[in-house]
């Protein structure tokens, strides 16, 4: 058995800052920063060339948000800082033996989205602040503006080049799939035995940890049509690009941000569309409404509001059958109808794969994060001070998985300052 001080889940944005946390890439405070709060600015002052030093209990404990402290210096202003104008700087000290383990390589989920997504945000809402996106748009000569939104094509590069730029990749296993984690026995001196599945070569290998990382994001286990006949050859399971789906006719069975990229998608491409969606009409509207700011929403209300004939919705619908030859049945608000089409694309989301905690009982707290725009999970409740769980000693939900933290990679990526200090000064590093 293999032993690591820490194991990360997930190479996604929520491990990836860990793990350069953990690496050494300790953040400072420097230049004329300003916190609005004069006790957070007292201090920040005291603590600035080791703000992980600092228990954040003592922020929490004043009323101040611990995720905060670090947020507010990684994006103090709405635009993307000047690089001249950081004051969140790092100072490069010795790692810790950290370990990851993932399916997908760096960048997580973006390694799957659709060929052409874009973010739904500025590109430096989705940076690490160790090694800012304007510093790799750069470095790698590509003339972008880190305030417009950013195609998952320079996305997952840049994830990968923080891997490189900060010597990650030496402890990054991907095609890794974590199979189980429990509690390490007594005969074992470890907190954690964890399980991984080698997904080419179908190896499993155990590990031992004193702390774990759980960072396995939104989409680790994906949900399942319960229609029957949902694994026939003219239905895909994700959406990846128009080109990947023959023939004209396609149906797409969805709902949320993804299904509507996929369908626009697909009806821009000449296909005869039909999308059916569980949710009423009036959600979908707000949803198309409240997105206006994003290209493909006004492209969304531009298609609702044309005499298109391509793009069929049914609203309050849901699959019930996927019979041979593309007959597919679907019981909608009017009665049951039945469609033939060329292709059916699902794309219904997923949900953390927390199954994988099974070994530490049904009793883990919940916090029910629901967004405006219809995205709702179940998030690990976390000591708010440190992102360690309140229920499993030694583990850290990181990204999308720790309360707290709001649901986008701005919202959660400093949480990677008070899970790796918290590490830190429990190993009495700091
Ligand atoms: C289409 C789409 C668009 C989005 N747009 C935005 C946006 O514009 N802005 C924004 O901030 N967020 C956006 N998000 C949210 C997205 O979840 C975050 O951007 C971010 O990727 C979440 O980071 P994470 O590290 O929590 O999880 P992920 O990025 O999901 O990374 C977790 C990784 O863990 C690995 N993993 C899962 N299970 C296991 C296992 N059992 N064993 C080993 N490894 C495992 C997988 O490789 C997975 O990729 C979007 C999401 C989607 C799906």
């Amino acid at each position: 058995m293999q032993h690591h001080s820490v194991i990360i889940t997930g190479g996604g944005p929520g491990g990836l800052g860990v793990a350069a946390t953990l690496e050494g890439w300790h953040p400072r405070f420097e230049g004329n920063y300003q916190f609005p709060s004069d006790e957070v600015q007292t201090l920040a002052r005291q603590h600035q060339e080791s703000p992980l030093a600092l228990d954040p209990h003592e922020l929490l404990g004043r009323g101040h948000r611990p995720i905060e402290f670090f947020r507010m210096r990684h994006h103090p202003i709405q635009d993307a800082l000047p690089l001249d104008e950081w004051t969140l700087k790092f100072t490069k000290r010795d790692r810790v033996d950290w370990l990851m383990l993932s399916t997908d390589g760096p960048g997580g989920l973006w390694n799957k989205v659709p060929r052409e997504q874009m973010t739904l945000g500025p590109a430096h809402w989705m940076e690490l602040s160790h090694y800012p996106i304007r510093r790799f748009y750069e470095e790698t000569g590509r003339k972008r503006d880190s305030n417009a939104l950013v195609h998952r094509n320079d996305l997952v590069p840049y994830y990968q080049a923080c891997a490189e730029e900060l010597g990650l990749n030496p402890y990054i296993r991907t095609g890794m799939k974590v199979t189980n984690i429990r509690p390490a026995d007594a005969k074992v001196n470890a907190r954690f035995i964890v399980e991984s599945l080698d997904e080419s070569t179908g190896d499993t290998t155990t590990y031992s940890c004193d702390y774990l990382i759980f960072g396995v994001g939104p989409r680790s286990a994906l949900r399942k049509l319960s229609a029957p006949g949902a694994d026939r050859d003219y239905v895909s399971l994700a959406y990846t690009h128009p080109t990947d789906y023959p023939g004209e006719r396609v149906l797409v069975v969805g709902g949320g941000r993804s299904a509507d990229w996929a369908a626009q998608e697909l009806h821009d491409d000449g296909r005869v569309v039909v999308y059916t969606m569980r949710q009423q009409p009036e959600a979908h509207l707000k949803l198309i409404n409240d997105s206006q700011h994003l290209p493909y929403y006004q492209r969304w209300a531009e298609i609702l509001s044309s005499d298109q004939e391509r793009m069929g919705l049914l609203y309050g619908s849901n699959v019930t059958a996927f019979e041979p030859d593309g007959v597919v049945a679907i019981r909608t608000a009017d009665g049951p109808i039945i469609l033939q089409v060329d292709h059916v694309v699902v794309e219904i989301g997923g949900d953390p794969d927390y199954e994988l905690l099974n070994a530490f009982g049904n009793d883990l707290t919940f916090h029910a994060k629901r967004d405006n725009f219809r995205f709702q999970l179940n998030q690990l409740v976390v000591d708010q001070a440190t992102f360690e769980s309140v229920d499993i000693s030694g583990l850290y939900p990181s990204g999308y998985t720790a309360q707290g933290t709001g649901l986008s990679v701005i919202g959660f990526h400093t949480g990677c300052f008070l899970i790796a200090g918290d590490i830190l000064r429990d190993m009495g590093i700091l």
